[in-house]
């Protein structure tokens, strides 16, 4: 057999031990470009140059265990940047990009945000992804996870030097108010069933909110208006099922509340006014 038998043939074994995935070829070629040390852009160009390294076996026998890739690789692609992750930050997720883009729109035909608060921002993602798509504006990333702020700071040393505070606290903010605020909160209710990946990896305190998954939204909901500067707006995520439930929440409060949508038709942001 080839050398690039051996790279395609190892990648085909790898994806069929990952049937449980919905993704399960590009786990193979992540977590074979990791064990070489390149990208899977390098990788895919140069594949039939490519020998399996040793290392590639463990890596595949941890992904088999459910094990995400993002927490094997320590790296997780979001909107513009590559995040560090780490078992006890939540892996960013693409619907989450729902949340910049409805930002984005807010904006658009401005100058944009000066001023970026991200409450219970994980590994960074939301707040760091916003600081790449407005380069003038500065923020700061909130979270209850020390974990969390330190692969957040972390993060934030590495894709905005000087321009990102990481700091703990909670729904009350930093007593500031700022022109975008961004938000993923948990949200999935105590009983849900979730995959074995994320059930048995990721951390339930960035995940589980009570028995309905609101309850982190009935706390943000009393918070949030004071935090949101004047033209300023918050993009709040919401599980698939929650556009009809938590807005009321929010309204109760005096603000202005609309759906806005992810890229599969789900329910998944709120864009909120003061
Ligand atoms: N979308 C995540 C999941 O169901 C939940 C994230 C959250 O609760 N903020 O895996």
């Amino acid at each position: 057999m080839s050398e690039a038998g051996g790279a395609r043939a190892a990648l085909n074994a790898a994806a069929a031990r990952f049937a449980f995935s919905p993704t399960a070829r590009l786990d193979a070629e992540l977590l074979l470009a990791h064990a070489l040390g390149i990208t899977r852009e390098r990788l895919l160009l140069t594949l039939g140059d490519v020998v399996p390294p040793p290392g590639f076996a463990a890596l595949v026998e941890r992904r088999a265990r459910h094990e995400p890739v993002a927490y094997i690789t320590g790296t997780r692609a979001f909107w513009t940047i590559d995040l560090d992750v780490a078992p006890g930050v939540l892996i960013p997720r693409p619907d989450s990009e729902t949340l910049i883009e409805a930002a984005v729109e807010h904006f658009a035909g401005t100058p944009g945000p000066r001023t970026i608060l991200d409450l219970g921002t994980g590994s960074g993602a939301l707040l760091l992804a916003a600081l790449d798509q407005w380069p003038h504006a500065s923020g700061v990333g909130i979270d209850a996870s020390a974990m969390a702020i330190a692969v957040a700071a972390r993060n934030a040393a590495r894709l905005a030097p000087g321009r990102a505070t990481i700091a703990s606290g909670d729904w009350t903010g930093t007593g500031a108010a700022f022109d975008l605020v961004l938000c993923n909160p948990p949200y999935v209710a105590a009983a849900a069933a979730l995959p074995h990946e994320v059930a048995d990896y990721e951390p339930a305190s960035a995940l589980f909110a009570g028995a309905d998954g609101l309850d982190d939204y009935r706390r943000l909901a009393v918070t949030l208006g004071p935090q949101i500067a004047p033209g300023g707006v918050a993009c709040v995520e919401i599980g698939a099922d929650q556009g009809q439930s938590a807005p009321p929440l929010f309204r109760a409060e005096g603000l202005t509340v609309t759906v806005r949508r992810d890229l599969a038709g789900r329910d998944r942001c709120l864009v909120i006014t003061p």
